[in-house]
């Protein structure tokens, strides 16, 4: 429901819960966080409330990252648990998943990839998306490039978030009929669903079009179609305040 991530020099940790607490207000029903930590990706995540999602990372910290992407959930498919919630991981956990929307052909996807003995454990939709971007990136593919072949293979609405382990200091992100929005920094980034997710660190955006990816590191920006070209954006000045 809500979707954040960041690249840069704060504490990813904080940027990612006060980008999530800002998108309260939309609902949502379960939450989840995962920052880079070294080659390891690291990742907590609550059903119920932020609160609940807080008090876990009160009693198991995460360290301290410069790279992070968070989840608010509003179950669609799986009942809203931990095991549910958002982050999905993929790829043995070197890649870590966040998504907003439903992808219409995730059953035909799971029985694809559990045929070749990928194991799932959560209900969701999600997770099909997730294993396929841990094998593209297995088989060599950057998470940019990984990102646009699964988003070839997916049907429905989705803004999808994701980090790789082994690619520290990168978020990549896409989207198909669901909101998608590019917070632009000095010396840092932020992708979100919602712009009030990142109005507190900057009010200048870029509105990802239909059927695109963004490529973002702290000092870059790079927006493709699925197939790799460079497409077009629409930058904007966020003018309201909240
Ligand atoms: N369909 C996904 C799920 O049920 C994402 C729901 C959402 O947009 O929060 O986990």
């Amino acid at each position: 429901c809500g979707i954040i991530g960041y690249v840069g020099p704060r504490d990813a940790r904080g940027v990612v819960i006060s980008g999530l607490r800002r998108m309260e207000y939309r609902g949502y029903d379960s939450a989840g966080i995962a920052v880079l930590d070294g080659g390891a990706i690291q990742w907590r995540k609550k059903a119920g409330k932020i609160s609940n999602l807080d008090a876990e990372l009160a009693e198991r910290p995460l360290p301290v990252s410069g790279t992070g992407i968070g989840h608010s959930r509003w179950a669609t498919h799986g009942g809203p648990t931990d095991q549910n919630a958002h982050p999905h991981l993929g790829g043995a956990g070197r890649v870590a998943l966040v998504h907003n929307g439903i992808i219409e052909n995730f059953a035909s996807l799971r029985s694809e990839l559990a045929a070749q003995g990928e194991v799932f454990v959560s209900e969701t939709d999600t997770e099909a998306a997730a294993a396929l971007l841990g094998r593209e990136v297995a088989a060599g593919a950057d998470l940019a490039e990984a990102m646009r072949r699964v988003c070839r293979r997916l049907e429905g609405a989705f803004t999808l978030v994701a980090v790789d382990a082994a690619d520290p200091g990168r978020v990549v992100a896409a989207r198909r009929n669901s909101p998608l929005m590019v917070g632009v920094g000095e010396g840092e980034n932020f992708v979100a669903s919602d712009v009030s997710a990142f109005i507190e660190f900057t009010r200048h955006a870029i509105e990802l079009g239909q059927d695109q990816v963004v490529d973002v590191h702290a000092d870059s920006i790079v927006v493709t179609d699925f197939e790799g070209h460079p497409a077009p954006t629409k930058p904007f000045e966020v003018t309201w305040d909240l």
